[in-house]
C-alpha cells in the first residue's frame, strides 16, 4: 500500500448531522472514502438520503442513514445513542445540520426565532452532549461544528441565523476547554458562500453577480472544499488544534 492509498479514518465511526444534501453529503462521502463507517441523519428528504446510501453502497462504502430532527433534544439523543449502539463507538461528530431563513427582525415571530435557534444552535448542544459519554469512555474523539461567516460579521435579515452561528462559535470554544483533557478536540468551520440548496434556492442572476463581486476568489465554494476542511480538523493532522475556527470563505473574512 502506498501513502496515497492510506485511509486516514479507517476503523473510525463518524456521525454527520444533515448529511443527505449539500455540505453534509460531501462530508459523509469524504469520510467514507477515507475508510470510516459513517452514519448521517436527514430531516425530511428521504429520497436524497436513500440516493446517498445507494451511491455509497455501490462504491463499497459504509454509509447508513437515519431520520432525525436534531432540533429536538429527544431525537438528537436517540440518533447518537443508536449510532453508538450499532457501531460500538463514536470517533467523530460533525454538527452540520442547519436551516437558513430570511426575515427582518421587525417582522420576526417568536416561533421563527426559536425554529432557527433550535435547528442551528440547540442541535449542536444536543448532539454534542449525547456524543460525549461514548468519546470519554473510549478515551477521545473529535467534534467539528459547522458555523458560518454570518456568526462572525452578522447578516441583515438573518439575525436569528447569525445569532445561532455566533453561538456555535462560542459553544465550540467553551466545550473545547471542557473536554480537551478527555482527549476530545472540538473545532469549527466557518463556510462563506457554498453552492448548495441552502444558498442557491431562490437566488437570481443579480445575486450571483453580487456574490462573485464581493468574494475575493470570485466564485462560490464547493461542498467538497468544505469537506476537506472538516476532515482536516477531525483528523490526525490537526492533533494540536483545539477550539479553533477555520474560515473557508474564498477570502470574504480576510480583512
Ligand atoms: P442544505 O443543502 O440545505 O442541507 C441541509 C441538510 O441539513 C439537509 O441534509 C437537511 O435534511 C438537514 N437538516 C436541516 N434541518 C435539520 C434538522 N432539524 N434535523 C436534521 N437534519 C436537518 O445546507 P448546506 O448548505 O449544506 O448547509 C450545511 C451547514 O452549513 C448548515 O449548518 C449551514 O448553516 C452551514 N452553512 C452553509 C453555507 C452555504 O453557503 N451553503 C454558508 C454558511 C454556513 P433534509 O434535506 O432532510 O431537510
Amino acid at each position: 500500500m502506498t501513502d496515497l492509498d492510506a485511509k486516514t479514518f479507517a476503523g473510525q465511526v463518524v456521525l454527520v448531522t444533515g448529511g443527505s444534501r449539500g455540505i453534509g453529503r460531501a462530508v459523509t462521502l469524504a469520510f467514507a472514502r477515507q475508510g470510516a463507517t459513517v452514519t448521517f441523519c436527514y430531516h425530511s428528504d428521504h429520497a436524497a438520503a436513500q440516493q446517498l446510501c445507494d451511491e455509497g453502497n455501490q462504491a463499497g462504502l459504509r454509509i447508513t442513514a437515519r431520520q432525525a430532527d436534531v432540533s429536538r433534544a429527544d431525537e438528537a439523543a436517540a440518533l447518537v445513542q443508536q449510532t453508538v449502539a450499532a457501531a460500538g463507538r463514536l470517533d467523530v461528530l460533525v454538527n452540520n445540520a442547519g436551516i437558513f431563513l430570511a426575515r427582518p427582525v421587525l417582522e420576526m415571530s417568536d416561533a421563527e426565532w426559536n425554529q432557527v435557534l433550535h435547528a442551528n444552535l440547540s442541535s449542536v448542544f444536543y448532539c454534542s452532549r449525547a456524543a460525549l459519554p461514548a468519546m470519554i469512555a473510549q478515551g477521545g474523539g473529535a467534534i467539528v461544528n459547522i458555523a458560518s461567516i454570518a456568526g462572525k460579521r452578522g447578516s441583515a435579515n438573518h439575525a436569528h441565523y447569525a445569532a445561532a452561528k455566533g453561538g456555535v462559535l462560542a459553544f465550540t470554544r467553551s466545550l473545547a476547554r471542557e473536554v480537551i483533557d478527555r482527549g476530545i478536540r472540538v473545532n469549527a468551520v466557518c463556510p462563506g458562500r457554498i453552492a448548495t440548496d441552502l444558498l442557491l434556492d431562490g437566488a437570481d442572476d443579480a445575486e450571483h453577480a453580487r456574490w462573485r463581486a464581493d468574494t475575493p476568489i470570485r466564485r462560490l465554494g464547493t461542498p467538497d472544499e468544505l469537506a476537506a476542511a472538516v476532515l482536516f480538523l477531525a483528523g490526525p493532522a490537526a492533533s494540536y488544534i483545539v477550539g479553533e475556527t477555520l474560515d473557508v470563505d474564498g477570502g470574504l473574512l480576510m480583512d
